[in-house]
This record gives C-alpha cells, sequence and structure tokens, in this order.
C-alpha cells in the first residue's frame, strides 16, 4: 500500500509556511488525541501518522529531502522503518502542541498508565593507569547508595488510589477533556510510607555503603562515562533503581603519551649508540620490550612497534606504538672530550650528507597520519 503524502495527511498543499503546517499539526493532533478517541485504533493509527508527517514537515532539513525525494528520502536506516513514532515519543516531543488543551500530562489509553518512579543516579570518577585501560580491568569501588530500610512498609496512596496520576476534567472549546498530572502525595508512585524503622528518612530510605564491581572495557578514553544499570539509589516503593554512572579519568603515564589509540615513547641515545647501533629496552603497556636500533640511526627517526598501542574501544584492532628516537648531546665536555669532538669535525667523514631515507622529522609526522 503506498504510503500517504504527508501533505495530504496535514491536511496541506505542498508550500505550506511553519506556521501552517504547525497549525494544521495542532488541529489533527487534538482530533485523534487518545483522550478523546479512547479505544479507538483507527484514531491512534491517524494520531500518529500526524505526528510522523509533522515531524519530517517541522523539521526544515528534513522537510527539504522530504520535498525532493517524498517517502524514499527516510527509506532505510535513517527513517521511521514499519514502526512509525510510538505514544511516548510523540508526547515527548510534540506536547506542547497541545497548549493548555490536555494540561501537561498524558493519561495514556483509557486508564491510569502509572509512571515508574526511578531513584537518582550516583556518580562516581575512576583512576586508571595507561596500563588498565591497555588490558581492561574490574575495579571494586565502594559507593553510599540509598536503599530501602528493611521494615519499611508502604500503603497505596490514598490521594490517587494507586496510579500516581490525578485526573480532572475540564471543559475547554474542544468538548470535554480529561488531563491528567503526577500525583503530589505520592510523587507519582502511586504510594506512600505505612511503618518506617528508627533511622530512615521521610521516604523510608537508609544510606548504606556497598561495594560495586564495575567491569571497563580496554580502550576506554578518559572523560568518558560508563553505565552501571540499577547501582544508583533505589526508589521507594515499588520503583526502579538509579544508575551508578562512572568517569573516566586517565593518570599520566611516566613515559608514555597517549594519542588517540597510538603511544608515543621518547627514546633518547648517545652518539656512539647512534654510530654503532645498540638495543634498548622500552617500556610498553604490556611490559617491557628489547628493540634494535641500527647503526647510523638518524635523530628524529620513528620505530612504529605494530599493535602495541592500545584497543580499540569499538573492538576493532589496537594502535601501535611509536618510538622516536633522539640522540642525546652532552652540554659539557672536558679538555680531552673537547679534543675528540674538534679532530672529528676536521674529518669530512661526519659531514651530513642526508639521503632520501634520512627525510625531516616532520615529513615524517605527516606520514605517520597518513
Ligand atoms: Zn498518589
Amino acid at each position: 500500500m503506498a504510503k500517504q503524502d504527508y501533505y495530504e495527511v496535514l491536511g496541506l498543499s505542498k508550500g505550506a509556511t511553519a506556521a501552517e503546517i504547525k497549525k494544521a499539526y495542532r488541529k489533527q493532533a487534538l482530533k485523534y488525541h487518545p483522550d478523546k478517541n479512547p479505544d479507538d485504533k483507527e484514531a491512534e493509527e491517524k494520531f500518529k501518522l500526524a505526528a510522523e508527517a509533522y515531524e519530517v514537515l517541522s523539521d526544515p532539513d528534513k522537510k527539504a529531502r522530504y520535498d525532493q525525494f517524498g517517502h524514499q528520502a527516510f527509506e532505510g536506516a535513517g527513517g521511521f522503518g514499519g514502526g512509525g513514532m510510538n505514544m511516548d515519543d510523540i508526547f515527548s516531543q510534540f506536547g506542547d502542541i497541545f497548549g493548555g488543551a490536555f494540561g501537561g500530562g498524558f493519561s495514556g489509553f483509557g486508564g491510569s498508565r502509572q509512571r515508574v518512579v526511578k531513584g537518582s543516579n550516583l556518580r562516581i570518577r575512576v583512576k586508571l593507569t595507561l596500563e588498565e585501560i591497555a588490558n581492561g580491568v574490574e575495579k571494586k569501588v565502594k559507593v553510599k547508595r540509598k536503599k530501602q530500610a528493611p521494615g519499611t512498609t508502604y500503603k497505596t496512596c490514598g490521594t490517587c488510589n494507586g496510579s500516581g496520576q490525578v485526573t480532572r476534567v475540564t471543559n475547554t472549546i474542544l468538548g470535554r477533556m480529561q488531563t491528567s498530572a503526577p500525583c503530589n502525595v505520592c510523587g507519582g508512585a502511586g504510594q506512600t510510607i505505612d511503618k518506617k524503622p528508627a533511622g530512615a528518612d521521610n521516604q523510608g530510605m537508609i544510606v548504606s555503603e556497598e561495594t560495586v564491581s564495575i567491569k571497563i572495557p580496554a580502550g576506554v578514553v578518559d572523560g568518558m562515562q560508563l553505565k552501571v544499570a540499577s547501582k544508583g539509589n533505589e526508589a521507594p516503593g515499588n520503583g526502579i533503581s538509579g544508575d551508578l554512572l562512572v568517569a573516566i579519568s586517565e593518570e599520566e603515564h611516566p613515559t608514555l603519551q597517549r594519542e588517540g589509540d597510538n603511544l608515543h615513547y621518547d627514546l633518547y641515545i648517545s652518539y656512539p649508540d647512534a654510530v654503532l647501533g645498540t638495543s634498548k629496552e622500552i617500556d610498553t603497556v604490556t611490559g617491557k620490550v628489547r628493540i634494535k636500533v641500527e647503526a647510523g640511526v638518524q635523530s628524529g627517526k620513528i620505530l612504529r612497534l605494530r599493535g602495541k598501542g592500545i584497543p580499540s574501544i569499538n573492538g576493532y584492532g589496537k594502535g601501535d606504538l611509536l618510538v622516536h628516537v633522539n640522540v642525546w648531546t652532552p652540554k659539557t665536555l672536558n679538555k680531552q672530550q673537547k679534543e675528540f669532538f674538534e679532530n672529528m669535525r676536521n674529518d669530512e667523514h661526519f659531514e651530513p650528507k642526508p639521503e632520501s631515507t634520512d627525510r625531516s622529522f616532520f615529513e615524517k609526522v605527516k606520514d605517520m597520519f597518513s
């Protein structure tokens, strides 16, 4: 079945202004609003379709795409798929379109849809070494959580009779409307305290310290936030717990610098080592490794150790470890050493004769990112 044109859905013609689109949507939405059409599937479908049309036509970007390509513009991954918009989306996105007519709330389909009360989230910061980040780690942290005090009993809220919502019937220009809002006695939970033990707060909660184990995947980045579901504060009554939000902070490493998934290490070698070649032990995130430095190495050379960097957080591959060779120059010399270098200076063999393989540091840097 061909999908109905969005302009037709709203009773408009192409070229309608933003104000006309908004007005037309408001009209349709009020006409097919579920509170006015309880248990009417057809009205519900029309209500959803109008919201979908409005979602596209009220967004200049989407509207331009729709005007050019029609429904094809939204087929596939970026589109609405088969499901269209659900009621919660519609009310969270376009709730304001109803203005005063429906108040702030929404009672659902002819019944009381109880709001689930969620406990508040807790936030902690976890410091990780580069080694922990590279390998992934499980951290045990102590958190102070609000929990339901043992012995607390709840009773159904007498004000909303347990629905968490209070409804009101009002007369508007559109007819009699049922409006609803969260109950302000129980805060929408539908329950109030019956009995609570000593030490519990007004909601029957106590604070207790708990050890929570957090699995941190390899490749996390400083500033990233992980969520441990349901390890935040508990909610009173039959609500659900909040989450524990874990902010990652990366400790500075004494010798390795991180750049995305790559690591950099500065290696200092002496003149003789540069001239004669050597092997050196360097730090990596999985322990020390010995690397070979060829005779005649130039200062600024970058040795790339593939896969010795940080694993990608997405699980695709690993970065590299880039070892920067620096030939160390002494700042002071005694008389004998000075003579030694004077002699060397007079020897033509030590005059720089760069080859194409001894490219400049900047060219190598460019190469690294290509
Ligand atoms: Zn209540």
